[in-house]
């Protein structure tokens, strides 16, 4: 498809957002012995990396899973499947999951559900982008980086056909023609 990219959230407000999201999370897990922050591949890791290098009141470990989800965007029932599952056990582990974008949350909370049975100490979600008007089933979100409204995104790790990634800033993709 043809098209052009437009800045959406230009890099400066990113990463103003991602270090103030960082002094919020340094402050929540101050008492805590350790942080496993789990990033959803592949969309978050551009994200993860980012706020990672901003926790410095506990000490973080970094693990990884990818979920993929199917069956019609019709159904609420869609089923999601581990493709690659985390390395490390987190029984007893504060955990935060960390997402690029919530959009109908099927994904999110599947693999909240997921984790939970794993039972972490604590279970937290963190999301760059969130479209709120898309929700289908309610995910406990603890931080929000921006609500944006219902557009098809790219940048900060988020892709379209696996381009983009590697913008320094939010863009939505418009089509022509
Ligand atoms: P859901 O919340 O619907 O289960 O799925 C969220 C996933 O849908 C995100 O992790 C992302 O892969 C994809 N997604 C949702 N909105 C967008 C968007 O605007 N751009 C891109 N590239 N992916 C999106
Ligand atoms: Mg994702
Ligand atoms: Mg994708």
């Amino acid at each position: 498809m043809k098209h052009r990219v437009d800045v959406m959230i230009p890099e400066d407000e990113v990463q103003a957002r991602i270090a103030e999201m960082g002094r919020e999370i340094n402050e929540r897990y101050r008492d805590s012995e350790e942080l496993v922050m789990v990033g959803l591949l592949r969309g978050s890791c551009v994200f993860l990396s980012d706020l990672c290098r901003h926790i410095t009141s506990t000490d973080v470990c970094l693990d990884f899973m990818t979920a993929s989800s199917y069956g019609s965007s019709m159904t609420s029932s869609r089923e999601v499947r581990i493709i690659k599952d985390l390395d490390d056990e987190i029984k007893g582990k504060d955990v935060l999951i960390v997402e690029d974008i919530i959009d109908t949350g099927h994904t999110l909370s599947k693999v909240r559900e997921i984790m939970r049975l794993r039972e972490p100490k604590s279970l937290a979600i963190c999301t760059l982008l969130d479209k709120p008007s898309r929700r289908e089933v309610d995910v406990p979100v603890d931080w929000v980086g921006f609500a944006i409204p219902d557009e098809f995104v790219v940048g900060v790790g988020i892709d379209y056909a696996q381009r983009y990634r590697n913008l320094r800033y939010i863009a939505k993709v418009v089509p022509l023609e």
